[in-house]
């Protein structure tokens, strides 16, 4: 080993030391630049690690960049640190965008290339020592930074006080701090742009957003007005209905008509009903399309609701000579809590459905139920999952046919039975189903018949009081005790003809007055038992009206029905809010309004004695009903015409004909073929007029349920 002189080893030990100090300096450096939180803070807190462990006076950065007009490379610089003592040039104005090229030709040709700059300053060529010793600089080491591969800018050392020259391994260990540095930029630079992605995409989204409101805003107040429409429409077209309905039931009712003319009534109410259902089905699906449909669930006597769907069904399929079966299993609760009115329209809509569609054969209603195991509402109440089938034998529904049904206005196979429905029905049913929680499904074989099912979950309720209200199948034709008087209030005289009519006959007492301003007086005048007010009415609508007689001293008590063919539930709130007592809807149904008198006035009903035959076949609650001894309706009047135009051959081939659908008709076949026999014409026509007036108290009966 050669002898090394004191000056010779004192330099090896300094060398040492520097190189301790930087290659700590460097992992300090390196760790700021990973560990970025603060991007600026981490940049400037790695230059002062490496300007301290290295002792220099000053580090910096520079960024280089072309000129647009030039092309020539220029700098600027971005980042320093200086030691104590040394004056920053960071906000030196003459340090921006510096011509590099021009001024230091070396270094913009090799630092793009990743060659370092290092020496001392009295060996660099003249033109840079002409710059640099005006900053007092000893010695300097500058080196390139890239991000990924492209040339950034540089990171300069300068000396001004030791003129320590940079040793090669010293300047690699720099070159290898510059890269950290170029990646702590590249990761900058990705984040920054990330940042602007995301703040485009926002601002994309907080557009869009806005659009979707501004159309969704349109949308809403386009199908606001639709509604509205709907609503208007729906509440003008009812308005005239309840004149005709109401007419309708009145004359059903009548003494004074044959039977022939009471029949006449009881087509026009069935078309008033038939077009009541339309203009309902078509204002539910409105609600349906603008979200605003909602359940009113209320206690429901389940029993006496199913008792009375099936016997409304029953006569039906009776009168077109199909079977009709019904199976309700006994685990069915009593009560439930449900829309009683949406669950009726469901039904309604399927059995009636199967009941049109099927021509032989059966329809079969089957209903099971049983308690969820452990499953109770808020309320503590158990919850019952109810399962319903609607079973028949009908022409059966195609597979590419059942992807249609529920499609709004579609409707398939028989044209002739089409023209009978909306092809409403099942859409507006499969929406209600879904909002009670369930699924309407169909499971249908061509030419054998369909299954329409569907299960829901309801709440049990104990049934506290139970309806004492009398079976609908009497004809109510009076009351016990004193006259009652009613005061009808409505601007529209047939609105107001409609209650005197079907109320005098029973002996209430009937005033009218057609605006509040007049119910008022009158209410004064009369002191009537009950007042039955329309809502719609110009100057005093019937709220305003309702208010006032329940401030009035000698009205405050006494008892208001709101009447309106609006069919808003909030309309209907409005009115009890107001102070009614009760809320008639129009077109008024009359059983309907039997009921809220009876409970509202105390009324002990005086029934007609006889009762309709209908009451008898329902209360045989056979599981089969399967009356038909007589022909469907329409088979007698088509009998009944041949009769009247003297066919009489037609008439026995019509009879035939009969025969052929179901033995069950022999009896009466039998009878009409030995009157025909011997022309009875006139015997043949009084005797189906006859049985022609037994079906038709039934079919307007049954409406009242
Ligand atoms: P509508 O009965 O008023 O036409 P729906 O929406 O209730 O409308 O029914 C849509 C269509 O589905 C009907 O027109 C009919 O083609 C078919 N459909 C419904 N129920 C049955 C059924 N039980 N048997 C055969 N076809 C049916």
């Amino acid at each position: 080993m050669p002898d090394e002189s004191p000056h010779e080893l004192q330099d090896l030990t300094q060398r040492l030391a520097f190189a301790e100090r930087l290659l700590a300096g460097i992992a300090q450096a390196n760790d700021s630049l990973l560990n970025v939180t603060d991007y600026r803070k981490s940049i400037q807190s790695a230059l002062s690690i490496l300007g301290k462990s290295t002792r220099v006076d000053r580090v910096y950065l520079f960024r280089c960049h072309e000129d647009q007009a030039t092309q020539q490379l220029l700098a600027s610089q971005k980042w320093e640190w200086v030691a104590e003592g040394i004056a920053p040039e960071i906000d030196n104005p003459e340090l921006q965008s510096f011509p590099l090229e021009a001024l230091f030709p070396r270094w913009s040709a090799e630092l793009p290339q990743g060659k370092h700059i290092a020496g001392l300053i009295r060996d660099f060529p003249a033109s840079e020592q002409e710059i640099l010793e005006t900053q007092n600089i000893l010695s300097m080491v500058v080196v390139p930074i890239a991000v990924r591969t492209t040339f950034w800018g540089f990171m300069g050392f300068d000396d001004c006080h030791q003129g320590h020259v940079w040793s090669s391994s010293e300047v690699d260990a720099l070159k290898t701090v510059a890269n950290s540095f170029g990646g702590a930029f590249a990761r900058r630079e990705a984040e920054t742009q990330l940042q602007q992605v995301n703040d485009s995409l926002e601002a994309r989204i907080q557009q869009r957003t806005a659009e979707l409101e501004a159309s969704a805003a349109l949308a809403n107040s386009a199908n606001r007005a639709k509604s509205d429409f709907l609503a208007n429409m729906s509440h003008e077209l009812r308005t005239p209905l309840n004149g005709i309905l109401g007419y309708a039931q009145i004359l059903q009712r009548s003494e004074e008509l044959k039977s022939q003319e009471k029949a006449h009534a009881s087509v026009i109410e069935q078309c008033g009903q038939h077009l009541l259902t339309l203009i309902n089905d078509i204002l539910d699906l409105s609600k349906i399309e603008s979200q605003k449909m909602s359940l009113y669930p209320s206690e429901l006597d389940f029993s006496s609701f199913m008792q009375a769907i099936i016997e409304m069904f029953s006569i039906q399929a009776n009168q077109k000579g199909i079977i009709f079966r019904y199976n309700l299993s006994s685990l069915l609760p009593t009560g439930i809590w449900i829309d009683k009115k949406r669950l009726m329209q469901v039904l309604f809509n399927l059995i009636s459905n199967a009941i049109k569609f099927t021509d032989r054969g059966e329809v079969e209603v089957r209903v099971t139920g049983q308690p969820s195991i452990g499953k109770t509402d808020q309320a503590s109440r158990q919850q019952y999952y109810l399962q319903f089938e609607v079973h028949d034998t009908g022409p059966g529904i195609s597979p590419k046919d059942l992807r249609q049904i529920f499609t709004p206005f579609e409707q398939v196979g028989n044209i002739e039975k089409r023209s009978k429905g909306t092809g409403l029905g099942l859409a507006i049913s499969q929406k209600i189903v879904e909002m009670m929680g369930g699924e309407l499904n169909v499971n249908s074989v061509l030419g054998q018949g369909s299954c329409f099912s569907f299960a829901i979950c309801c709440p049990e309720v104990k049934l506290e009081s139970r309806s004492a209200l009398e079976p609908s199948t009497r004809k109510v034709l009076a009351y016990q005790g004193e006259t009652k008087s009613i005061l009808v209030v409505d601007d529209r005289w047939e609105n107001r003809a409609v209650l005197t009519n079907m109320l005098a006959p029973l002996g209430f007492q009937m005033f009218e007055a057609e605006s509040g301003e007049q119910g008022l007086e009158k209410a004064t005048a009369t002191k009537p038992d009950l007042i039955i007010t329309d809502l719609v009415m110009p100057i005093m609508d019937g709220y305003e009206f309702i208010r006032l007689l329940r401030q009035h001293k000698s009205t405050h008590q006494t008892k208001i029905f709101a009447s309106s063919a609006s069919v808003f539930q909030s309309d209907q709130q409005k009115s009890l809010d107001a102070g009614g007592d009760c809320f008639i809807s129009k077109p008024v149904h009359l059983r309907e309004l039997l009921q809220a008198l009876q409970s509202n006035l105390n009324l002990e009903w005086i029934y007609e004695k006889k009762v309709l035959r209908q009451a008898q076949a329902v209360d045989r609650g056979a599981l089969e009903i399967h009356l038909s001894s007589s022909p469907p309706l329409e088979t007698l009047r088509d009998l009944q015409k041949l009769a009247l135009s003297g066919l009489i051959k037609a008439f026995r081939n019509e009879l035939d004909r009969l025969d052929q659908t179901s033995t069950k008709y022999q009896r009466f076949t039998q009878k009409y073929r030995t009157l025909a026999a011997s022309f009875q014409l006139k015997s043949i026509q009084s005797s189906l007029e006859q049985a022609i007036a037994e079906y038709l108290p039934e079919v307007s009966e049954t409406e009242y349920l």
